[in-house]
């Protein structure tokens, strides 16, 4: 058995690789990554190239092992360099974000040293390493020192979780979920129509309040739903703000639906997956005025902080109902739950074994200072305004309202010609290019283009190659 057993050992060493080849393999990795970083400002941002992606399906998976070279290639080949390339500043669809190296850098760390980041037991660094990020956007929101909250992998899931403590706080129990009501907005993303859904609540009523002429929720129409709710004998329940919509960028008034949803006793719930870190540039602070009288909020690092995808931040102001929500316990487990101390993820969230995503925000925020993500934002707010007055000059164009944030909303309306046609091939003729990728929208029923600002690497350059490759192909999108 003995021998058997050191044969296995043997064979299982390819799996620990030595410091000379370790060496040699993050060598090779570190080429490939100056060499993505050499070809990011000369590349497409969008290449669909479908074909070459779905070979990687019918990639073999062999026995043997295989050196680097050829692997990260396929990788280069079939993978970074078709569909939207989203850490180019070239990205202004969607909401970008870019991808820090810095952040690469604390994922590389945090996957060596592999600590156990679910429970404070276990590695109490880890653990407060991130109750110092969320006591830091707690402070950038205005919350109150009971005030906590979990390090998810996306906005999508921080909302659910934010919803899941909404609905155990307030004590609903399924027999009155078709009779609780929820306010929102038509911009209102849809992944709070989804937590509701996956918590179990798809019954709840939504109740849909009018927007102005810039997106935002009117809150008179709000008191007056909840009113009219209450003589019909619902529950009304849950606000939804938004601070930073992901079509326009636009964010509700913040304070008056605090007001509201407090004065009538309800839970008020911000989605600022993408606006949130916009608290940290002058321009655009005031508009989260009121964020504070929030129970819950939502704040996306991976969009507003420029990390790589992977990173959404829920805080609740009492972290407590968090972790009443999500309390557990497991035989196994007695050891942690004995020396509790501190409330881990595991405590406040549905993981338990988790990534240690602290680590891909904390060492951005020490290498760099929280003064380069202030001036990158303003930045971006700046660019925004500047592509807004730029094409609202040219001709041809429709812009949107004033930007809130860092989306620009606009569209051809040439005389003579349909809109939504002349739209709709502009958007092709910049797809075919890929220099720029933009993504489109409907808008009261309009086809609308977006220019979304917010990848670390897009700077006045990439808005004036913007606003040529516009102006080229307008004059093609109008005639065609
Ligand atoms: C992006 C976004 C979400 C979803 O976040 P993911 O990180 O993509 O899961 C939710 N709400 C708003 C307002 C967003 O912009």
């Amino acid at each position: 058995m003995y021998s058997k057993i050191k044969e296995l050992e043997l064979q299982a060493l390819e799996l620990e690789p030595d410091e000379n080849r370790r060496k040699q393999l993050s060598g090779e990795v570190n080429e490939y990554v100056e060499d993505f970083y050499g070809r990011l400002s000369q590349g497409k941002a969008y290449n669909p190239a479908y074909g070459l992606a779905g070979e990687i399906l019918n990639a073999e998976i062999n026995e043997e092992p295989a050196s680097m070279g050829p692997v990260l290639d396929e990788v280069r080949e079939k993978v970074d360099s078709t569909g939207i390339n989203t850490a180019s500043g070239g990205h202004l669809g969607y909401i970008p974000g870019g991808g820090l190296y810095t952040s690469a850098l604390g994922d590389y760390l945090a996957a060596v040293a592999n600590r156990y980041a679910g429970v404070h037991y276990s590695s109490p660094g880890a653990v407060n390493l991130e109750r110092r990020l969320i006591r830091w956007m707690a402070d950038l929101v205005g919350y109150p020192g009971e005030a906590g909250g979990y390090l998810a992998s996306g906005g999508s899931i921080a909302n659910l979780t934010a919803i899941i403590t909404a609905r155990e706080a307030t004590g609903l129990k399924s027999a009155d979920f078709s009779e609780s009501v929820v306010y929102l907005t038509d911009q209102t993303h849809h992944c709070i129509d989804r937590a509701l859904r996956i918590a179990g609540m798809g019954e709840c009523i939504q109740r849909k309040i009018e927007i102005d002429g810039r997106f935002r929720m009117k809150p008179a129409e709000l008191e007056q739903a909840i009113q009219q709710d209450r003589q019909a004998g619902k529950k009304p329940w849950l606000v939804i703000g938004s601070a930073g919509t992901t079509d326009t960028g636009a964010v509700d008034p913040l304070r008056k639906q605090g007001e509201v949803a407090r004065q009538n006793g309800l839970w008020f719930h911000v989605d600022a997956a993408y606006g949130g870190f916009f608290l940290l540039a002058e321009e655009t602070a005031p508009l989260f005025d009121g964020i504070e009288l929030s129970d819950s909020v939502v704040l996306d690092p991976h969009k507003g902080m420029f990390l790589p995808y992977g990173i959404g931040a829920v805080i609740l102001k009492d972290e407590k109902l968090m972790a009443q929500a999500y309390t557990y316990e497991a035989s196994y487990m007695q050891d942690v739950l004995d020396q509790q101390t501190v409330l881990s993820p595991a405590d406040t969230s549905p993981e338990l074994s988790k990534h240690f995503r602290g680590l891909r925000m904390w060492l951005p925020l020490m290498i760099h200072g929280v003064s380069a993500f202030r001036a990158a934002l303003r930045e971006k707010v700046w660019l925004t305004r500047y592509a807004h007055q730029k094409l609202a000059e040219m001709p041809g164009f429709e812009v949107g309202p004033e930007p809130d944030l860092s989306v620009v909303l606009f569209r051809l309306n040439p005389e003579g010609s349909d809109p939504d046609a002349s739209t709709k091939r502009l958007h092709q003729l910049m797809l075919d290019d890929g220099r720029i990728y933009i993504s489109s929208t409907r808008v009261a029923g309009q086809y609308m283009l977006r220019l979304a600002v917010l990848s670390v690497r897009t700077h006045i350059s990439t808005v004036d190659l913007t606003l040529q490759l516009l102006q080229r192909y307008s004059r093609q999108a109008i005639t065609s």
